[in-house]
């Protein structure tokens, strides 16, 4: 038995849309530098994927071309590694000691972001008497995890002199691509571009370098370097404010969250609905109630203020969200139990997005995602 509220994740879809990243990548434009060959994807499939399952997620995405994925932590790539996954996995997040053993059980690729992490690496390398492959990362200005920008000089030589461990990759991560009144993209940009050099100017020679997001991807070609790291993209979205002028890229979502009506009642005017009473119908009217709620991942910010499809046409939510359901205002409409109910997806020409549920709730759409409900099933087709 499938509860009637479930999330389809459309793998043909995310594998189009790696292929539509790829192809955006293949050809430049504007500032981009002429260059030999388009930049690699390193497909980041963190926090299960955004919420679409990361096993499945992360297979497709091999099966499309993936050569890399990436992910928080190593429980995640531990996770990956157990649905079948082959290829490389760059671990973003910074490691404790007891996670050593599984990068080197595992096979799995580290972002050194710290002296110590680099010396406990480069210890438990060599007593396993291998040599590590990683990435480093600098911090150019987010101030969460890296090596600082402007203090390399200090802190690098010694993880560059490390014997068991060889520089795969630099990189950096961008605190506001998506925004382009703020200048710290800018100034994130050049301070990288000082660190590469002192790099250099250590002696050591990062075969690989990568900086940008989703948003960094579509923004500015210049930071695509050798490789991008799209996470939302591949799910279907542009990270941009709403409403764009057009779609830079056409991509497709991956994920639908579907359910259906489980009971239709009438209220008489002045009667209240759901806790709180934070509803009083001002006319008679026609109630659906579907079984999705807050434990879903459905925002209580969405009493009195979302929509769902049912039955094809859009109907507000009325009243609290409660933890296991919610109900639509359906008054004037045919609407039986059973009826089918769209939260996020398609239905007849209309559509509910996540970019649309975050703007209506005050959040951004990667919150919508990464909070569908544990216990929401996901139902894969075939890739
Ligand atoms: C999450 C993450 C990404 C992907 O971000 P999107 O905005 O989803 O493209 C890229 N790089 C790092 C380091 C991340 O943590």
């Amino acid at each position: 038995m499938t509860r009637c509220t479930f999330a389809h994740i459309d793998l043909d879809a995310l594998q189009s849309n790696f292929r539509t990243i790829a192809g955006f990548l293949a050809r430049p434009r504007g500032a981009a530098p002429i260059r030999q060959t388009p930049p690699g994807i390193i497909a980041v499939v963190k926090a299960n994927a955004y919420g679409h399952g990361a096993g499945p997620v992360g297979r497709a995405l091999e099966q499309a071309g993936a050569t890399t994925l990436a992910c928080a932590d190593i429980e995640e790539a531990i996770s990956l590694r157990d649905a079948g996954v082959t290829c490389a996995i760059l671990v973003f997040g910074a490691l404790s000691v007891s996670d050593l053993a599984g990068v080197f059980d595992h096979g799995l690729t580290p972002t050194i972001s710290t002296p110590s992490a680099g010396r406990a690496l480069q210890a438990a390398a060599a007593a396993r008497g291998v040599r590590l492959h990683y990435h480093l990362k600098i911090d150019t200005g987010m101030n969460r995890l890296g090596f600082r920008h402007d203090n390399l000089r200090n802190t690098l030589p010694e993880l560059l002199e490390s014997r068991n461990l060889v520089l795969d990759a630099v990189y950096t991560h961008f605190g506001t691509a998506d925004d382009v009144a703020e200048p710290l993209f800018g100034d994130q940009q050049a301070r990288f571009g000082e660190a590469l050099r002192t790099i250099a100017a250590l002696g050591a020679r990062p075969p690989a370098l990568h900086a940008a997001n989703s948003a960094a991807i579509l923004r500015d070609p210049r930071v695509w370097f050798d490789y991008v790291r799209p996470g939302l993209l591949l799910y279907g979205f542009a990270p941009m404010p709403e409403p764009q002028p057009a779609d830079p890229i056409a991509l497709r979502p991956v994920m639908t969250l579907t359910s259906r009506v489980v009971a239709v009642k009438g209220v008489r005017t002045g009667e209240p609905v759901g806790y709180g009473a934070r509803f009083i119908a001002s006319r008679p009217t026609d109630l659906a109630i579907v079984p999705a709620g807050y434990a879903d991942g459905l925002d209580v910010r969405l009493a009195g203020r979302g929509s769902v499809l049912v039955a094809g046409r859009r109907v507000p939510i009325v009243g609290a969200v409660s933890m296991d359901m919610i109900a639509v205002d359906v008054t004037g409409l045919p609407v039986e139990p059973g009826a089918p109910v769209v939260i996020l997806g398609r239905a007849g020409d209309d559509a509910i997005d996540v970019r649309e549920m975050a703007r209506v709730v005050g959040t951004i759409p990667y919150e919508i995602l990464c909070r569908i409900g544990t216990r929401i099933e996901r139902v894969y087709n075939s890739a």
